[in-house]
């Protein structure tokens, strides 16, 4: 076994060797090579090589173009001048679902000819299932489980949700986006973990060049469709049209509320979610909303409840056009805090205020309330008592006066 040093200084001496000059002047010649793999499981590679002498000496290369060190293999040559090689791949150390594998040969023949080949490359995705495919103008969907009608089903979903977030902000549709449907979420995140990348719900990434769903096939999972397809081709468009950069830079509390106000069905408890925690207390501050949502489930269910009904509100307030001017406002420039002034004079903290008044039934006052707000030193538990039959006869049917 060689060191991994040592390895890498040959990498780099093989690297400055002039590749054309050696290829042109050498007695050796690659003549055909194939690879073939089972994702998360092997890689074959076969290559036939015609030399003018006999070949003594050679090694394979093998590497991932999403970075990390090259593999070398010695390999075993005889007068069939041919190569076979066989690679056991599991998990994503050494290469990254959804990249690309290269590979390559140095091979030294009797005569003294030394000869690299060119680099060949093979795309590593997830060949493990019998995938359906569906296409239809900009989008394409891939599935396993379920019919014909699942994937129509996705594809007519992200039509829809281009068509809605068009409707809000003057965004062109995806001019290509392709879909990777898994049935189930612990699939999904084997396979973004395999790719090297986080695990959230859905996923959009220009990198990855795939949005990447969780949606079972049976019917209950369909309201599933109406609401991660869309969101994801909001993301997808804001990407697109922005760039990847300046998409990132915007306040996520904006990207993610425009992405849940895409959606065709949504969060069937946002709004008692959002009521019962502002009665508590317990809504997150916008400005903490703007590079980071929670982790935890629940308070990342809230802040998605949040950014987008807060989304909701701002168009309600400000019109198509006020609410244009707003988001352009944020791209120029993504100051969390004050990207809002130049269009509501108010800051971000001014306006998440101004959406709770807006939004949420006063706090009524409550039995509960009366006792908290009493004066306990200056009065005696008869005195309390007497009271309490006061505000429970008199709040009871409604009519009675509130103490003061
Ligand atoms: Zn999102």
């Amino acid at each position: 076994m060689m060191k991994p040093t040592y390895r890498a200084l040959l990498i780099l001496l093989i690297c400055l060797l002039p590749i054309g000059k050696a290829a042109a002047q050498s007695g050796i010649r690659l003549v055909s090579s194939e690879a073939s793999y089972l994702y998360d499981d092997h890689l074959s590679i076969s290559a036939q090589f015609e030399s003018q002498s006999r070949l003594i000496e050679g090694q394979a290369f093998i590497a991932s173009d999403a970075g990390g060190p090259a593999e070398m293999i010695e390999l075993e040559l005889d007068s069939s001048q041919r190569v076979e090689i066989q690679l056991r791949i599991e998990g994503a150390d050494r290469f990254p679902a959804f990249s690309h594998i290269q590979y390559w040969f140095l091979l030294t023949n009797a005569d003294g000819d030394l000869f690299e080949s060119e680099k060949q490359s093979i795309y590593y995705e997830d060949n493990r299932h019998d995938w359906q495919t569906l296409s239809q103008g900009a989008y394409s969907v891939r599935w396993y489980a379920g019919e014909a009608e699942f994937g129509a089903a996705i594809l007519a979903a992200a039509q829809h949700g281009a068509e809605r977030l068009a409707a809000l902000l003057p965004l062109e549709p995806p001019s290509q986006l392709d879909f990777m449907v898994y049935p189930t979420a612990d699939q999904l995140r084997d396979v973004l973990d395999l790719a090297g990348y986080d695990w959230i719900a859905g996923h959009t990434d220009p990198d990855l060049g795939w949005a990447m769903l969780a949606i079972g096939p049976d019917a209950a999972q369909s309201l599933e469709i109406e609401r991660q397809v869309p969101h994801e081709v909001a993301h997808h468009m804001l990407i697109e049209n922005l760039g990847a950069e300046r998409a990132a830079a915007l306040p996520l509390w904006l990207s993610e509320g425009l992405a849940s106000n895409t959606e065709a069905y949504s969060d069937p408890d946002r709004q008692q979610l959002l009521q019962l925690n502002h009665a508590a207390g317990t809504l997150i501050p916008l400005s903490q909303l703007c590079r980071a949502f929670p982790q935890d489930g629940d308070r990342a269910r809230l802040a998605y409840a949040q950014a987008a009904d807060f989304l909701a509100y701002l168009h309600e307030t400000a019109g198509d056009a006020g609410f244009r001017a707003l988001f352009e406002n944020y791209v120029s420039n993504p100051d969390c805090e004050n990207g809002s002034q130049s269009v509501f004079a108010q800051s971000l903290s001014e306006l998440d205020a101004a959406w709770q008044q807006a939004r949420f039934v006063p706090h009524t006052v409550t039995l509960e309330d009366h006792v908290a707000a009493l004066p306990w030193d200056a009065i005696g538990y008869s005195a309390l008592f007497a009271f309490l039959i006061f505000v429970f006869f008199g709040g009871l049917g409604g009519r009675g006066k509130e103490p003061r």
